[in-house]
Protein backbone atom coordinates (compact mmCIF):
# COMPACT_ATOMS: atom_id res chain seq x y z
CA UNK A 1 0.00 0.00 0.00
CA UNK A 2 1.37 3.20 -0.62
CA UNK A 3 -0.56 6.87 0.23
CA UNK A 4 -0.18 10.20 -0.35
CA UNK A 5 -0.06 12.91 2.35
CA UNK A 6 -3.30 14.57 1.34
CA UNK A 7 -4.96 10.73 2.26
CA UNK A 8 -7.65 12.21 4.27
CA UNK A 9 -8.08 9.64 6.99
CA UNK A 10 -4.87 10.68 8.05
CA UNK A 11 -5.81 14.22 8.53
CA UNK A 12 -9.99 13.81 9.42
CA UNK A 13 -9.77 10.46 11.23
CA UNK A 14 -12.47 8.45 8.80
CA UNK A 15 -10.69 5.16 9.96
CA UNK A 16 -12.95 2.36 11.47
CA UNK A 17 -11.81 -1.49 12.23
CA UNK A 18 -12.66 -4.48 13.90
CA UNK A 19 -10.92 -7.08 15.88
CA UNK A 20 -11.36 -11.22 15.79
CA UNK A 21 -9.61 -14.49 15.87
CA UNK A 22 -9.44 -17.50 14.46
CA UNK A 23 -8.76 -20.66 16.31
CA UNK A 24 -7.67 -24.20 15.32
CA UNK A 25 -10.75 -26.56 15.98
CA UNK A 26 -9.93 -30.35 17.17
CA UNK A 27 -9.97 -31.77 13.90
CA UNK A 28 -8.21 -29.16 12.08
CA UNK A 29 -10.44 -26.72 11.34
CA UNK A 30 -10.26 -23.19 11.36
CA UNK A 31 -12.77 -21.68 13.04
CA UNK A 32 -14.24 -17.83 13.90
CA UNK A 33 -16.24 -16.22 16.63
CA UNK A 34 -19.89 -15.22 15.61
CA UNK A 35 -17.67 -13.01 12.73
CA UNK A 36 -21.32 -11.96 11.34
CA UNK A 37 -21.26 -9.45 14.46
CA UNK A 38 -18.12 -8.12 13.50
CA UNK A 39 -19.35 -7.33 10.03
CA UNK A 40 -22.46 -5.67 11.26
CA UNK A 41 -20.59 -3.68 14.15
CA UNK A 42 -18.34 -2.25 11.16
CA UNK A 43 -21.17 -0.86 9.37
CA UNK A 44 -22.44 0.49 12.79
CA UNK A 45 -19.05 2.22 12.83
CA UNK A 46 -19.15 3.09 8.84
CA UNK A 47 -22.67 4.98 9.15
CA UNK A 48 -21.68 6.87 12.45
CA UNK A 49 -18.49 8.25 10.19
CA UNK A 50 -20.26 8.84 7.12
CA UNK A 51 -18.68 5.73 5.29
CA UNK A 52 -19.65 3.26 3.10
CA UNK A 53 -21.39 -0.16 4.59
CA UNK A 54 -19.81 -3.05 3.52
CA UNK A 55 -21.76 -5.66 1.58
CA UNK A 56 -22.24 -8.96 3.56
CA UNK A 57 -20.45 -11.03 0.61
CA UNK A 58 -17.53 -8.49 0.65
CA UNK A 59 -16.57 -8.51 4.38
CA UNK A 60 -17.55 -12.56 5.09
CA UNK A 61 -16.27 -13.75 1.44
CA UNK A 62 -13.23 -11.34 2.00
CA UNK A 63 -12.60 -12.80 5.47
CA UNK A 64 -13.31 -16.70 4.12
CA UNK A 65 -10.86 -16.62 1.37
CA UNK A 66 -8.01 -14.83 3.54
CA UNK A 67 -8.56 -17.72 6.23
CA UNK A 68 -8.10 -20.38 3.22
CA UNK A 69 -4.80 -18.34 2.18
CA UNK A 70 -3.32 -17.81 5.57
CA UNK A 71 -5.07 -21.18 7.34
CA UNK A 72 -1.29 -22.51 7.57
CA UNK A 73 -1.02 -19.84 9.97
CA UNK A 74 -3.92 -20.76 12.29
CA UNK A 75 -1.81 -22.26 15.82
CA UNK A 76 -2.78 -25.19 16.93
CA UNK A 77 -0.93 -24.44 20.18
CA UNK A 78 -3.45 -24.18 23.62
CA UNK A 79 -4.39 -20.52 23.74
CA UNK A 80 -3.00 -19.40 20.43
CA UNK A 81 -5.02 -18.06 17.80
CA UNK A 82 -4.94 -16.16 14.21
CA UNK A 83 -5.89 -12.46 15.21
CA UNK A 84 -7.97 -11.21 12.19
CA UNK A 85 -7.67 -7.11 11.76
CA UNK A 86 -10.02 -5.89 9.14
CA UNK A 87 -9.76 -2.12 8.49
CA UNK A 88 -11.27 0.91 6.83
CA UNK A 89 -9.89 4.41 5.75
CA UNK A 90 -10.77 7.01 3.80
CA UNK A 91 -8.48 7.93 0.80
CA UNK A 92 -9.39 10.89 -1.18
CA UNK A 93 -6.72 12.90 -1.67
CA UNK A 94 -8.09 16.45 -0.30
CA UNK A 95 -7.67 18.93 1.85
CA UNK A 96 -11.00 19.89 3.30
CA UNK A 97 -13.66 18.42 6.04
CA UNK A 98 -15.87 16.54 4.10
CA UNK A 99 -16.64 12.84 3.71
CA UNK A 100 -14.22 11.27 1.56
CA UNK A 101 -15.67 9.71 -1.50
CA UNK A 102 -13.38 6.63 -1.77
CA UNK A 103 -12.06 4.11 0.59
CA UNK A 104 -10.15 1.06 1.51
CA UNK A 105 -11.21 -2.08 3.09
CA UNK A 106 -8.33 -4.13 3.81
CA UNK A 107 -8.03 -7.12 6.13
CA UNK A 108 -4.93 -9.03 7.47
CA UNK A 109 -3.78 -11.54 10.41
CA UNK A 110 -1.47 -11.80 12.77
CA UNK A 111 -0.91 -15.31 14.63
CA UNK A 112 -0.97 -14.24 18.53
CA UNK A 113 -0.06 -15.50 21.89
CA UNK A 114 -1.08 -16.63 24.90
CA UNK A 115 -2.53 -13.39 26.16
CA UNK A 116 -0.85 -12.73 29.22
CA UNK A 117 -3.97 -12.02 31.64
CA UNK A 118 -1.97 -11.10 34.69
CA UNK A 119 -4.35 -9.10 36.93
CA UNK A 120 -5.50 -5.77 36.33
CA UNK A 121 -4.46 -2.71 38.53
CA UNK A 122 -6.88 -0.14 37.55
CA UNK A 123 -7.34 3.15 38.34
CA UNK A 124 -10.65 4.91 37.94
CA UNK A 125 -10.55 8.28 35.47
CA UNK A 126 -12.37 11.08 36.87
CA UNK A 127 -11.04 13.99 34.82
CA UNK A 128 -10.15 12.36 31.29
CA UNK A 129 -13.09 11.01 29.14
CA UNK A 130 -13.30 8.38 26.30
CA UNK A 131 -16.85 9.29 24.85
CA UNK A 132 -19.38 11.87 25.57
CA UNK A 133 -23.09 11.18 25.10
CA UNK A 134 -24.00 12.08 21.01
CA UNK A 135 -20.42 11.43 20.70
CA UNK A 136 -18.53 8.58 19.36
CA UNK A 137 -17.73 5.59 21.86
CA UNK A 138 -19.85 3.39 20.41
CA UNK A 139 -17.82 2.66 17.35
CA UNK A 140 -14.69 0.99 16.52
CA UNK A 141 -12.90 4.03 15.37
CA UNK A 142 -9.29 4.93 15.56
CA UNK A 143 -9.97 8.26 17.22
CA UNK A 144 -11.06 6.94 20.03
CA UNK A 145 -7.92 4.99 20.92
CA UNK A 146 -5.63 8.08 19.85
CA UNK A 147 -7.87 10.33 22.92
CA UNK A 148 -7.25 7.28 25.10
CA UNK A 149 -3.49 6.99 25.14
CA UNK A 150 -2.51 9.90 27.06
CA UNK A 151 -4.44 8.90 29.90
CA UNK A 152 -3.56 5.90 30.08
CA UNK A 153 -0.12 6.80 29.95
CA UNK A 154 -0.94 9.07 33.03
CA UNK A 155 -1.76 5.66 35.00
CA UNK A 156 0.97 3.73 33.75
CA UNK A 157 2.94 6.21 35.55
CA UNK A 158 1.43 5.83 38.54
CA UNK A 159 2.00 2.05 38.69
CA UNK A 160 -1.30 1.21 37.16
CA UNK A 161 -2.68 -0.85 34.42
CA UNK A 162 -5.51 0.10 32.86
CA UNK A 163 -8.15 2.83 33.27
CA UNK A 164 -11.76 2.45 34.35
CA UNK A 165 -13.90 4.94 32.47
CA UNK A 166 -16.40 6.98 33.80
CA UNK A 167 -19.35 9.13 32.21
CA UNK A 168 -18.01 12.35 30.70
CA UNK A 169 -20.30 14.38 32.53
CA UNK A 170 -20.14 13.60 36.12
CA UNK A 171 -17.33 11.23 36.55
CA UNK A 172 -19.68 8.83 38.28
CA UNK A 173 -20.78 6.02 36.15
CA UNK A 174 -18.18 3.49 35.72
CA UNK A 175 -18.10 2.96 31.58
CA UNK A 176 -15.28 0.49 29.87
CA UNK A 177 -11.86 -1.13 31.01
CA UNK A 178 -9.63 0.05 29.14
CA UNK A 179 -10.32 -1.15 25.54
CA UNK A 180 -12.56 -3.64 27.14
CA UNK A 181 -16.31 -3.87 28.62
CA UNK A 182 -16.38 -3.81 32.10
CA UNK A 183 -18.29 -6.69 33.98
CA UNK A 184 -18.46 -7.19 37.47
CA UNK A 185 -20.41 -10.33 39.74
CA UNK A 186 -22.05 -8.88 42.96
CA UNK A 187 -24.32 -11.07 45.22
CA UNK A 188 -24.45 -13.68 42.86
CA UNK A 189 -25.69 -11.07 39.72
CA UNK A 190 -23.59 -10.71 36.85
CA UNK A 191 -23.79 -6.98 36.34
CA UNK A 192 -22.48 -4.40 33.49
CA UNK A 193 -23.07 -0.82 31.81
CA UNK A 194 -26.11 -0.71 29.67
CA UNK A 195 -25.06 0.65 26.06
CA UNK A 196 -27.75 3.08 25.42
CA UNK A 197 -25.87 5.44 25.59
CA UNK A 198 -23.92 5.70 22.91
CA UNK A 199 -20.63 5.78 24.92
CA UNK A 200 -19.65 1.92 25.07
CA UNK A 201 -18.59 0.34 22.94
CA UNK A 202 -21.17 -2.91 22.39
CA UNK A 203 -18.56 -6.16 22.64
CA UNK A 204 -19.25 -9.31 21.33
CA UNK A 205 -17.30 -11.05 24.27
CA UNK A 206 -19.56 -8.44 26.55
CA UNK A 207 -22.72 -10.35 25.07
CA UNK A 208 -21.09 -13.60 24.81
CA UNK A 209 -20.43 -13.83 28.43
CA UNK A 210 -24.71 -12.24 29.37
CA UNK A 211 -25.60 -14.90 27.04
CA UNK A 212 -24.03 -17.94 29.23
CA UNK A 213 -24.79 -16.18 32.16
CA UNK A 214 -28.39 -16.21 31.40
CA UNK A 215 -28.04 -19.87 29.71
CA UNK A 216 -26.72 -21.05 33.45
CA UNK A 217 -29.76 -19.06 34.95
CA UNK A 218 -27.64 -16.50 36.44
CA UNK A 219 -29.56 -13.22 37.11
CA UNK A 220 -28.29 -10.31 34.64
CA UNK A 221 -28.37 -6.66 35.03
CA UNK A 222 -27.17 -4.12 32.28
CA UNK A 223 -27.57 -0.40 33.58
CA UNK A 224 -26.24 2.59 34.82
CA UNK A 225 -23.52 1.60 37.66
CA UNK A 226 -21.97 3.97 39.79
CA UNK A 227 -18.61 4.16 40.87
CA UNK A 228 -19.86 4.01 44.43
CA UNK A 229 -21.78 0.76 44.12
CA UNK A 230 -18.81 -1.14 42.97
CA UNK A 231 -16.74 0.78 45.68
CA UNK A 232 -18.79 -0.18 47.88
CA UNK A 233 -19.71 -3.55 47.16
CA UNK A 234 -15.62 -3.96 47.74
CA UNK A 235 -15.76 -2.50 51.12
CA UNK A 236 -18.74 -4.34 52.02
CA UNK A 237 -17.60 -8.12 50.76
CA UNK A 238 -20.39 -8.15 48.37
CA UNK A 239 -18.07 -7.84 44.89
CA UNK A 240 -17.30 -11.00 44.26
CA UNK A 241 -15.35 -10.83 40.82
CA UNK A 242 -14.62 -7.98 38.31
CA UNK A 243 -12.95 -7.75 34.83
CA UNK A 244 -12.06 -7.15 31.21
CA UNK A 245 -14.22 -9.05 28.79
CA UNK A 246 -13.11 -8.04 24.76
CA UNK A 247 -11.60 -10.45 22.12
CA UNK A 248 -7.79 -10.45 23.01
CA UNK A 249 -7.72 -11.68 26.78
CA UNK A 250 -11.12 -12.80 26.49
CA UNK A 251 -11.90 -12.30 30.25
CA UNK A 252 -8.74 -10.04 32.39
CA UNK A 253 -9.45 -10.23 35.56
CA UNK A 254 -9.28 -6.81 37.63
CA UNK A 255 -7.37 -7.34 41.20
CA UNK A 256 -7.31 -3.58 42.62
CA UNK A 257 -9.09 -0.55 41.69
CA UNK A 258 -7.90 2.79 42.28
CA UNK A 259 -10.28 5.73 43.53
CA UNK A 260 -9.65 9.37 44.68
CA UNK A 261 -6.57 7.85 46.51
CA UNK A 262 -7.45 4.72 48.30
CA UNK A 263 -6.93 1.36 46.51
CA UNK A 264 -9.74 -1.08 46.55
CA UNK A 265 -8.42 -4.51 46.78
CA UNK A 266 -10.98 -7.37 45.44
CA UNK A 267 -11.00 -10.88 46.14
CA UNK A 268 -8.61 -13.56 44.93
CA UNK A 269 -8.09 -14.63 41.23
CA UNK A 270 -8.31 -18.10 41.67
CA UNK A 271 -11.52 -18.08 44.17
CA UNK A 272 -13.34 -16.21 40.90
CA UNK A 273 -15.57 -19.19 40.24
CA UNK A 274 -17.86 -17.40 37.57
CA UNK A 275 -14.81 -15.61 35.51
CA UNK A 276 -13.16 -19.05 35.49
CA UNK A 277 -16.10 -21.17 34.45
CA UNK A 278 -16.89 -18.13 31.53
CA UNK A 279 -13.76 -18.03 30.07
CA UNK A 280 -13.44 -22.26 30.26
CA UNK A 281 -17.08 -22.07 28.04
CA UNK A 282 -16.32 -19.87 25.53
CA UNK A 283 -12.35 -21.24 25.05
CA UNK A 284 -13.82 -24.63 24.35
CA UNK A 285 -17.03 -23.17 21.83
CA UNK A 286 -14.30 -21.55 20.16
CA UNK A 287 -12.03 -24.12 19.54
CA UNK A 288 -15.41 -26.80 18.74
CA UNK A 289 -14.75 -28.50 21.90
CA UNK A 290 -18.29 -28.05 23.17
CA UNK A 291 -21.50 -27.76 22.02
CA UNK A 292 -22.67 -24.46 20.30
CA UNK A 293 -26.26 -23.83 21.16
CA UNK A 294 -26.14 -20.39 19.92
CA UNK A 295 -24.58 -20.82 16.78
CA UNK A 296 -21.62 -18.97 17.07
CA UNK A 297 -18.86 -20.83 15.65
CA UNK A 298 -18.48 -19.94 11.73
CA UNK A 299 -16.40 -22.72 9.99
CA UNK A 300 -14.29 -21.06 7.22
CA UNK A 301 -14.26 -23.32 4.61
C1 LIG B 1 -13.19 -3.88 20.73
C2 LIG B 1 -13.60 -3.23 22.01
C3 LIG B 1 -14.27 -3.91 23.04
C4 LIG B 1 -14.48 -5.41 23.04
O1 LIG B 1 -15.22 -5.88 21.96
P1 LIG B 1 -15.14 -7.43 21.58
O2 LIG B 1 -16.11 -7.54 20.46
O3 LIG B 1 -15.58 -8.20 22.76
O4 LIG B 1 -13.73 -7.72 21.22
C5 LIG B 1 -14.70 -3.19 24.14
N1 LIG B 1 -14.46 -1.88 24.25
C6 LIG B 1 -13.80 -1.18 23.30
C7 LIG B 1 -13.58 0.27 23.48
C8 LIG B 1 -13.35 -1.84 22.16
O5 LIG B 1 -12.68 -1.17 21.23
Amino acid sequence: LSFTPAMMALHYGQAIFEGMKAYRGASGDVLTFRPLDNWKRINTSAERLCMPTLPQEVFMGGLTELLRLDSGWVPDRPGYSLYIRPVMYATDEYIGVSPSNTYQFVIFTCPVGVYYAKPLKVWVETHYSRAAEGGVGFSKNAGNYAGSLYPTKLAHQKGYDQLIWTDAKEHQYVEEAGTMNFMFLIDNVLVTPSTVDDTILKGITRDSVLQLARDWGMPTEERKVSVREVLDGIQKGTLQEAFGAGTAATIAPISLIHHAGTDYVLPNVETRAFSNRVLQALNDIKHGRSEDPHGWVYKAE
